[in-house]
């Protein structure tokens, strides 16, 4: 990202009406807090606005945000322009100086071309900026604050912490408004927020940020998941393994992991008898190691070793979100060992299955990247020309698939080229999901070997393939994407039985066993609660069936089945069982 202490905002008119909001909020902050400094401050996209750092001194909280956008209102009110100036350098540090801007100083002091320092003025307000701006702070119509956040200075943990206020900003209200509805739809489907509502999972400073445990009815759409996965996977011709989640650091070191990828492995542990362990960042060295257990020969290509391998990555704390970033995941992985003619069928196979994923899971918009390499020298492993052969492959299956994708230069891998299939959580923010990657070089590295048809050894191709993404993440995206409504197949509850009185227990407990007897996960409610409170409870966790028995059933040997969209029939107990027992084989959505 550009270094915004002395930002450019372009001529895209929302662009400048959102900087020049930014400018306004710090205007309204330096009026009500005299002493508060202000750091940098520029437009986003997301949230659809502009944030600014600032530092209070005593950190200020959400509820202070009502206050500071009055005073936002008022100076918009007031007409003050946004006038422009260039000031020689000296006078620039003058009046940051007089008003205590430390920050600012440090920008100016890190500038090194020429005299001139390029300030807007808005009344007394200034700030060290290139513009351009909107004419007068009246242009300023439809902007809401949304909330506090802490930031580092220049993003760096060492130096102080500041406070982050976000803010939206529009044209007219009327878009503030729908942007507001669309944010308050997401923060209804928020998984953190549903996560703890649903009891599926927990995130406890005792065990450390970023390692969520799953609870009873978050593992159980797990399990659900990784049944479907490896199922979906061995009918493709994938063979799962299990693999120990660390390693001799010497595996990593011949992988380039240990040179390459240190930043975010974790601490290698070292015991007295010499032994040094690692944590896995990434589970293809093992796989590698697996193919190489035997003599490999033509006819076991392609050999496609998968498995849902734990993976540790150590995010840095302010990245850490929920199930979404974590310092430890399982993800969906397969490493895919080919001959070089049979890569394009292996690519598109890998692409036909994350598309099949993502058709049963609702996973119902996403776009292709393609990540090559850039320019850089020393920063890919491996030749120039191997990278051209692997990027026109992956371009290619897509392609010839018919599929759309955008190419992002210098995105890839340092070991090769890859897709990534991105998704949007509920906030619109972009996440990779599902990913192909050629490599020429592990292959290389391990000395990969088969036996040709002539005998003669060959070097294998080696794609490494995530269909379905991280199970964290991928739960992450199914919470928001449902709003805790998880298609049956997946719900932790499927059924509840809901006796109307005592006398009906008896006849609910038989419901109930039958239903599980066809591996229906049911549960009845047997508290004396009214009837239309076991019916709220159940729709507040979202449960896809309602059976509610009373004495007609009892009688009847029927059950009354009530549906998420409020539909009430009464059936014969079998034919629910045979209904249900076919949504769940099929897995509808
Ligand atoms: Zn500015
Ligand atoms: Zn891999």
């Amino acid at each position: 990202m550009a270094d915004y202490g002395d930002h450019e905002t372009g001529d895209d008119p929302l662009q400048r009406l959102r900087h020049s909001t930014a400018h306004l909020l710090a205007a309204a902050v330096t009026e009500l807090y005299p002493n508060a400094k202000y750091a940098i401050g520029p437009p986003i996209e997301n949230p659809p606005g502009f944030y600014y750092d600032f530092d209070f001194g005593k950190p200020i909280s959400e509820s202070d945000l009502t206050a500071i956008e009055s005073r936002m209102r008022k100076l918009a009110q007031a007409d003050i322009p946004f006038e422009h100036e260039v000031m020689p350098r000296e006078q620039a540090i003058e009046e940051f100086r007089k008003r205590g801007q430390d920050y600012k100083l440090e920008l100016i002091a890190g500038k090194v071309e020429g005299d001139g320092v390029s300030v807007y003025r808005t009344g007394d307000f200034l700030d060290l900026c290139r513009g351009p701006h909107v004419r007068s702070t009246k242009d300023l119509k439809a902007f809401k604050l949304l909330r506090v956040a802490g930031a580092y200075w220049r993003g760096d943990e060492k130096r102080p912490q500041l406070t982050r206020i976000y803010g939206t900003a529009w044209q007219t209200p009327r878009e503030l408004d729908d942007y507001l509805k669309f944010l308050e739809e997401a923060e209804r489907r928020d998984h953190k927020k549903l996560g703890k509502d649903l009891k599926l999972f927990a995130v406890d400073d005792r065990v450390g940020p970023g390692l969520p445990l799953w609870l009873p009815d978050g593992a159980t759409i797990r399990r659900e998941l990784e049944r479907f996965i490896v199922d979906e996977e061995l009918a493709r011709g994938y063979q799962h393994v299990r693999t120990p989640d660390v390693a001799r650091l010497d595996l990593f070191r011949q992988s380039g992991h240990a040179q390459l990828y240190a930043e975010y492995m974790y601490p290698t542990m070292k015991f007295e008898d010499g032994e040094e362990l690692e944590l896995r960042p990434v589970n293809c060295p093992h796989h590698i190691v697996v193919y190489q257990t035997e003599l490999r020969s033509y006819r076991d290509l392609p050999l496609r070793i998968a498995e849902i391998g734990n993976n540790w990555r150590y995010e840095r704390s302010g990245t850490l979100a929920g199930m979404n970033r974590v310092r430890s995941f399982a993800l969906n992985d397969a490493h895919i060992f080919c001959t070089p003619g049979q890569l394009m069928d292996e690519v598109k196979g890998a692409i036909d299955l994350a598309l099949y994923f993502s058709q049963v899971l609702g996973i119902d918009e996403f776009r292709y990247q393609l990540s090559t390499r850039d320019e850089v020298k020393d920063k890919w492993l491996g030749t120039e020309e191997l990278w051209q052969e692997a990027q026109a492959a992956l371009a290619e299956a897509l392609e010839s698939m018919g599929q759309q994708y955008k190419v992002g230069a210098g995105e890839a891998a340092f070991y090769g080229p890859k897709i990534d299939f991105q998704v949007y959580d509920a906030h619109r923010r972009e996440f990779t999901n599902s990913t192909v990657q050629v490599d020429f070089q592990l292959p290389q590295r391990f000395d990969l070997e088969y036996v040709a048809e002539d005998g003669s050894r060959q070097r294998p191709v080696m794609v490494h393939r995530g269909a379905a993404g991280a199970m964290e993440r991928l739960f992450s995206y199914l919470i928001e994407r449902y709003a805790g409504a998880f298609p049956t197949w997946l719900h932790p509850t499927q059924v509840v039985v809901a006796p109307i009185a005592d006398a009906h227990a008896e006849y609910a407990q038989q419901v109930a066993a039958r239903l599980r007897s066809a591996r229906v996960r049911v549960d009845v409610d047997g508290r004396s609660e009214r009837l239309d409170r076991k019916i709220r409870d159940a729709k507040l966790k979202k449960v896809p069936y309602i059976a509610v028995v009373g004495g007609n059933e009892v009688a009847s040997g029927h059950i009354n089945v009530r549906d998420r969209s409020g539909n009430k029939v009464d059936m014969p107990l079998e034919s629910f069982v045979n209904d249900i027992a076919a949504e769940i084989a099929e897995r509808r959505r």
